[in-house]
């Protein structure tokens, strides 16, 4: 989903998560890592770029259309997101469950709009089927393995 959308969500989101809990520190990270959650992208953009690279129109018009050759989306897996949800047992900060609900709510986001899109969502988001397929972009997304 494109970031304007993520904003929209995230705004969403922490209002809930502040008109249920009267956290505003709570409210203020899921908000922010509702939307910092994306720096994926710009990892990947970096990896396919090769270099560091703030060329902000580029990094748009290669993300959005799809232009990327690797898709490594760290952050965007269900492994990931798995370890982040067991560490909530040990980890008793407010800053943290707001980072865990602005990065869940994010990728529940993400994944549901690009099932929407025709994507398979497990292959999308399993960080081992994407490692499995060495993170190219066009066997990750355009090729329907289920
Ligand atoms: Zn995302």
């Amino acid at each position: 989903m494109r970031l304007p959308y993520h904003i929209i969500s995230s705004s969403v989101i922490s209002s809930v998560v502040y008109i249920l809990t009267q956290s505003f520190i709570l409210a203020i990270t899921t908000f922010f890592s509702g939307i910092l959650i994306d720096i994926d992208h710009f990892i990947d953009y970096f990896v396919n770029e090769k270099k560091i690279k703030f060329d902000i129109k580029d990094f748009f018009y290669k993300c959005d259309n799809c232009k990327l050759e690797k898709a490594i989306l760290i952050l965007h897996s269900y492994e990931i997101m798995f370890v982040f949800l067991l560490c909530l047992f040990v980890i008793n900060v407010q800053i943290y469950k707001g980072i865990v609900i602005g990065f869940l709510s994010h990728f529940m986001i993400d994944v549901l709009w690009n099932l929407t899109k025709g994507y398979s969502p497990i292959q999308c988001y399993s960080f081992i089927f994407r490692s499995l397929q060495k993170f190219e972009y066009k066997k990750i997304f355009f090729n329907n393995f289920m």
